[in-house]
Parts: structure tokens; sequence; C-alpha cells
């Protein structure tokens, strides 16, 4: 096996939901604590790791918005619940003894750190963790965009999404037994076939600043480590 990681720097972007485990609602302490450890393995090899962080374990502006809410008000709850599991999550890398930062797009003077270009640039360079909360800041976006967004702006070599299955698919394999998962693939393909990677403000960003995307099973323990090692793992877009 190669020993050196395949990327220097990464943007790792995680779904609200995948802090849930098999609770309806909020965080599961078991997996965000397993979650920081798989980040602290990245951090010991030497990797710079930002982290977007959803929030569509809590509040998302579109449910809201169906419920009667007003939409961009409910698109600021959803973007401070992102900065409550960002919250969870540095607390989660400080008890594991590692460096986390939280910045948010959203300044919350006292409970994190507001988002500023330059300074995550020089935390990443030093070893911190950056964990990016609120997204963009702007309702109707999400956090993919986020994801997409932050990763071009530091310079990260790939953008990784963590989801519950092992990549795309051409199909959705909870649904159908007969769809096969791709292993590289490009940014039109995945566009000519309509394969659901992200939603599209997000996708067509990655691919106008060539942003290759890798999305893996966050749930598969050892999965985040092989993507950084460069093995097979997940799928892979890009070019
Ligand atoms: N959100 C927003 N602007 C952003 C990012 C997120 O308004 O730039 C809001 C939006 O309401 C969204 C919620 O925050 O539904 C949670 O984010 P998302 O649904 O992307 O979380 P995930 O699905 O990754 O858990």
């Amino acid at each position: 096996t190669n020993p050196k990681p395949a990327f220097r720097r990464v943007l790792l972007k995680l779904s609200g939901e995948a802090l849930m485990g098999e609770e309806g609602f909020g965080i599961d302490p078991k997996v965000l604590d397993r979650m920081g450890q798989e980040i602290k393995e990245l951090v010991e090899l030497g990797i710079q790791v930002g982290v977007v962080i959803g929030g569509g374990n809590l509040f998302r502006g579109e449910g809201l918005a169906n419920a009667g809410m007003n939409r961009v008000v409910g698109d600021h709850m959803g973007m401070l619940a992102t900065v409550m599991n960002g919250l969870a999550m540095r607390d989660s890398l400080h008890r594991a003894y590692v460096n986390a930062r939280l910045m948010s797009a959203i300044p919350l003077k006292g409970v994190c750190d507001d988002y500023n270009w330059a300074e995550a640039i020089s935390l990443l360079k030093s070893g911190r963790v950056v964990i990016f909360a609120a997204g963009t800041g702007n309702p109707f976006c999400t956090t993919d965009s986020a994801a997409c967004l932050r990763g071009i702006e530091i310079e990260a070599e790939v953008v990784i999404k963590g989801t519950k299955v092992d990549g795309v698919y051409s199909d959705d394999p909870f649904k159908n037994p007969e769809a096969v998962k791709y292993d590289v693939m490009g940014y039109n393909e995945v566009l000519e076939k309509e394969l659901k990677v992200m939603d599209l403000a997000a996708f067509t960003l990655a691919r106008d600043h060539n942003m290759p995307l890798l999305v893996f099973n966050m749930n598969k323990p050892g999965a985040l480590r092989r993507v950084i090692m460069g093995e097979q793992e997940g799928t892979l877009i890009k070019a």
C-alpha cells in the first residue's frame, strides 16, 4: 500500500444527518466522536483539514417553509443549526486533543470566530482543523454550495463529501439492487446521466473551478483514511 497521503489540503463536507446516527433528530455523541477521531487521523497524517458541516439533522429552511414559515427565516434557522453542529464538532475535536477553530459566515460574537479567508488559510497551514459553519451566510443556498465555495477559496485539492452510500451509483442503491457504482466520472457525465451528487449550484461551481469531488461513505469506518491515502474508495468526479 501507498504510505504517502494523496492530498495535502482537503475540504470535508459532513451532512448534519451524518451526525444524527440512528436517531431521528439531533446529534448522536458516539457518531460525533467517531467522526472526530477520523478527522484526528487525517491531522496526524499531516493533512490540512477544512470542514463544512450541514444542519439537516436539526432544521432545513425548505422544510420549515413547506410547513408555512417564511423561507428566509427558515434558512436563517438552518444556518444557525449548522453552527450548533459546528460547536459540537469543535468540542469533540478539542476533547480528542485536536486543535480546531470554528468560523461562522454569520458573526456570533462570543460563540465562535467570524469567517475570515486569510486567517482560515493561516490556521490550516499551522495544522488547525478549521470548521466552517453557517454555510455561505445566504439563504437559498446549501452547505454543499458552501463546501465547494470554501474548498475553492482555501485552495483545497478536493472536496470530500461524506454520505450514507459508498459513492455515486447509476440509481438509488437502497431501492435498486442492480444499481452500479462508478469509481471515476467526469463532471459532464454526472450532468448527462442526471445523477444526484449535489445540488446543481454547488456542482456547477465545482465544475467551473475544476474542483474535484470525492463522494464516500462516512458510516464506513476507515473509509475516509483510505480516500486520503488515494486508495480506491467512493467515487471521484473530475474534469
Ligand atoms: N442554509 C442556508 N444557506 C447556506 C447553507 C445552508 O440557508 O449557505 C440553510 C438551509 O436552510 C439548509 C440548512 O441551512 O436547509 C441546513 O443545511 P443543509 O440542508 O445543506 O444541511 P445538510 O443537508 O448537509 O445536513
